[in-house]
């Protein structure tokens, strides 16, 4: 085994279709070539979105189209649990430092205020600049005993430039402040958002390379903040393109058609699938 470490990390929010199973595949691709390490890390921390039945589906589906893992569910290893719904512990310990740090703040902010308030998000990415209503004033410091009952906000520094070399797409970089905003850690509902559980799991599962798809390349530079912000390694990125049905529209869970389940039940091999994006 080579020092290298990947990792796929599917949300049980629905079930896989082929844009995820290219991008997955071409994780285990990249890992193959390096004689690396591939993780499989459950991200379930959504408890309105995620059902136990689609993490089955998705882990059932992935060993059926032939992926192999040497970390994650069924073979364990040294960074257990590989469900982020069991490791609030270590997205606490990262928000607690990151507060103490002067990166992060509260925000009262309603759904409603930010509706009005808001630009339109990049394309590609879901989350609106924020327009920093409840941004204190530099040094502020704020306790740390318990996250609950408001947004915490991650302080972007407005105008720096955030640059990365995708190893697919070459040369990439965004601006803090006009690209993106001040972006939500820790949720109002008690729920670690997204961009810290993430990079808490890729440093502490020590990953040396990030395979996502496209919509994420902002939500990378985000995350970029988080580990220098943390002190930690920031990983390389391979963003792979994402697949589009036949009126131009980005694949979704939401549509059942392509999902690996369906090609399944319509009798295609892994073979097959695996020639559809080629
Ligand atoms: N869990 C995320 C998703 O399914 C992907 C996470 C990532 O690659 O950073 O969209």
């Amino acid at each position: 085994m080579s020092s290298y470490r990947g990792r796929i990390a599917p949300s049980p929010t629905g079930y896989l279709h082929l844009g995820h199973a290219r991008t997955f595949w071409t994780a285990y691709q990249r890992s193959l070539q390096c004689n690396g390490t591939l993780i499989f890390r459950n991200e379930d921390l959504d408890p309105q979105r995620s059902k136990p039945e689609y993490a089955s589906a998705m882990i059932e589906d992935l060993r059926w189209l032939g992926i192999v893992w040497q970390e994650g569910p069924d073979v364990g290893g040294p960074h257990e649990p590989y469900e982020q719904s069991k490791r609030r512990e270590f997205y606490l310990r990262d928000w607690r430092l990151l507060v103490e740090r002067g990166f992060v703040y509260p925000c009262t902010c309603s759904r409603k205020d930010l509706a009005l308030s808001a630009q339109a998000p990049n394309e590609g990415d879901e989350e609106p600049v924020y327009p920093g209503k409840c941004r204190p004033a530099p040094g502020a410091t704020f306790e740390t005993i318990d996250p609950a009952a408001v947004n915490w906000r991650f302080r972007v520094p407005d105008g720096e430039t955030i640059r990365f070399v995708d190893a697919n797409l070459g040369e990439r970089s965004y601006v803090a402040g006009k690209d993106f905003g001040d972006f939500v850690l820790w949720r109002r509902d008690d729920v670690p958002a997204y961009q810290l559980a993430v990079v808490t799991d890729d440093c502490d599962m020590q990953v040396t390379e990030v395979v996502r798809g496209e919509d994420l390349l902002v939500s990378t530079a985000r995350q970029i903040l988080l580990f220098n912000a943390l002190g930690r390694a920031v990983p390389r990125f391979y963003h792979c393109p994402l697949l589009r049905d036949a009126s131009g529209e980005r694949l979704a869970k939401r549509t059942d058609a392509l999902s690996l389940r369906e090609l399944r039940k319509k009798g295609y091999t892994p073979e097959q699938i695996q020639e559809m994006w080629a």
